[in-house]
């Protein structure tokens, strides 16, 4: 089914949306199936059992990290993750850029920013982005870019809601990027959008979407 899921999949979402397979819990057999039908592009939340795929599967399958990282786990995806989803502090930033630094690259990131009414999920504030693209720190951080923002919306059956949360992460993108990223075109992506609400989240401006079960079945 996941050949057929995947290619329905890609005839729903336009071309400048971008499709991040989120494999997190599933064999490497399905992984591979998606990588047989051209994915390339895959997202896991565990430190732990993104390092095992990439280590046994091929090597041209760009690695997203979507979950929430803790900072003494950097280490261990440093050298080759291409995008880190959930940066959600400015001590997570130093580390990943200390960690970057060893391996002599630069490590793309997004901010996550809290958009749900649920008080679970990680992310900063406006206001705390801001002040951190303001410090002295952050402006010495030679080997992050920081290419977007990653937002959550409520699990709830209500809709408008979730298209409101997903406007206010779009309108938090389109004013940093005025601000502080006129002149620099890396900064591009908004990542929001799952199984249960990537078509809502296409319309609010998404430019990348994480999708899992309705590409390899539940979990
Ligand atoms: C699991 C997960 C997804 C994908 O969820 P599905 O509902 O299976 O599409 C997206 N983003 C994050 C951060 C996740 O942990």
């Amino acid at each position: 089914m996941i050949t057929e899921n995947l290619s329905k999949i890609k005839t729903e979402i336009p071309n400048n949306v971008t499709l991040v397979a989120v494999s997190k819990t599933k064999p490497n057999d399905a992984i591979q199936e998606a990588y047989d039908n051209g994915q390339r592009l895959f997202g896991e939340n565990k430190v732990q059992e993104l390092v095992e795929k990439q280590a046994s599967l091929p090597k041209d399958i760009e690695w997203h990290l979507i979950g929430h990282l803790q900072s003494n786990k950097v280490k261990y995806v440093a050298e080759f993750v291409s995008l880190i989803h959930a940066v959600d502090s400015l001590k997570l930033l130093v580390e990943i850029n200390k960690q970057a630094k060893k391996h002599n690259r630069v490590i793309p990131c997004l901010l996550q920013f809290h958009i749900a009414q649920e008080n679970t999920k990680f992310g900063f504030s406006f206001d705390e982005v801001i002040e951190i693209f303001e410090s002295d720190i952050f402006i010495s951080l030679e080997n992050i870019e920081i290419q977007g923002v990653m937002g959550m919306a409520t699990n709830t059956t209500n809709l408008e809601q979730v298209a409101d949360e997903f406007r206010s992460l779009e309108s938090y993108f389109l004013v940093l990027q005025s601000r502080f990223f006129k002149f620099n075109d890396s900064f591009k992506h908004i990542s929001m959008g799952m199984s249960s609400d990537y078509k809502i989240a296409i319309e609010e401006g998404s430019t990348m979407i994480r999708v899992g079960s309705t590409i390899f079945g539940s979990r």
